[in-house]
């Protein structure tokens, strides 16, 4: 195969399909993806989730990760979100004329990682080249389909006064690991991506218990984003304990440097949790126990005043709002 992509194996004809036998097909075979037009698969019995989502993220590699483990992670998180075992996922490429095979060959080998990991199959895919220039490098798009879990009924709505929040893990890692793989700040920082795939964090906490109200992975906006949106679709306050959020002392560092918020900073293997406050404790513990999540935490609580707010409670005892999620978010990070 030749190292670099050209138009020609986008074209449909011999070029595509060698790209795809030799490499997609490589990393992705599994029974139910075939040469036919689409995927036949079992039926799944029950209530399901689906979700779909582009990748676009610059640079494609970065220390944790690549875009293809994001593309698959971002995905199966979605689900997980819902309660749902990733089941079914599909994945469609822009490439950009000249870029690297053995690059997208490791893209490809990164999803493939994480799809087993996750428990998921990719069942379908599209392959585009688009000339020099009119994409950057390669997007991809993926769209996952699975089974809610017996028994779980999970909403951003679904806040209720009294419920404790906790976080998986530490935040704004992804976000602070990207701007410092752009380079632009010359600050040099031992941060990784806290990107992975969070079905078996969800599975092990539903398995504790099913009363959990709400789950929403803190994505692009970061945990500050989601707690908005929560208290938004809930109707609901929020209150949240400054000294209680999870930082790693070099993204608070980094965060520090650039006058940046780590709750603003994007995660891609966080969850928020609401659950009833007799439940944190239990699944605090699990969570501990959990690959992705031993730095979890209990960080706030659901209230009946300040509705639609997020309130800090600083470590003197003050309560100061959250700035609302604006503008500053960086273009491009996942
Ligand atoms: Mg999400």
């Amino acid at each position: 195969m030749e190292e670099f992509i050209t138009l020609a194996h986008g074209s449909g004809g011999r070029k595509t399909s060698e790209l795809i036998g030799n490499l997609f097909k490589k990393y992705f075979a599994n029974d139910y993806l075939t040469a036919d037009d689409a995927a036949v698969l079992p039926g799944l019995s029950g209530r399901i989730a689906m979700t779909t989502d582009g990748f676009i993220v610059s640079p494609c590699e970065f220390p944790g990760g690549n875009i293809g483990k994001l593309s698959i992670c971002g995905t199966v998180n979605d689900l997980a979100c819902m309660g749902a075992r990733p089941s079914y996922l599909t994945c469609s490429f822009v490439i950009e004329e000249g870029f690297p095979v053995a690059k997208l060959e490791e893209i490809a080998a990164a999803m493939a990682k994480t799809a087993k990991e996750a428990g998921v199959s990719i069942v379908a895919g599209d392959t585009k080249v688009a000339g020099r220039g009119q994409v950057d490098g390669v997007f991809i798009t993926t769209t996952g389909v699975g089974l809610i879990e017996e028994g779980a009924d999970l909403s951003g709505a679904y806040a209720k006064p009294g419920d404790a929040i906790l976080v998986t893990g530490d935040v704004g890692r992804h976000g602070t690991t990207i701007l410092l793989a752009r380079d632009e700040y010359g600050i040099e920082a031992d941060v990784t991506s806290d990107c992975a795939p969070l079905w078996g964090t969800v599975k092990s906490m539903l398995d504790e218990t099913k009363d959990i109200h709400v789950l929403r992975d803190a994505t692009r906006g970061g945990v500050g984003t989601v707690l908005y949106e929560i208290a938004e679709e809930s109707g609901v306050g929020i209150t949240i304990n400054e000294a209680d959020i999870p930082v790693d002392p070099a993204v608070a560092g980094v965060c520090g440097m650039l006058g940046l918020e780590p709750l603003y900073l994007a995660c891609e293997g966080r969850l928020v949790v609401f659950a009833p406050k007799e439940r944190a404790e239990a699944l605090l513990k699990v969570l501990k126990q959990g690959k992705y999540s031993e730095s979890a935490a209990i960080i706030g609580e659901v209230t009946d005043d300040h509705k639609g707010r997020v309130v800090v409670r600083t470590p003197i005892g003050s309560e100061t709002l959250l700035p609302p999620p604006g503008g500053e978010l960086l273009p491009r990070i996942c």
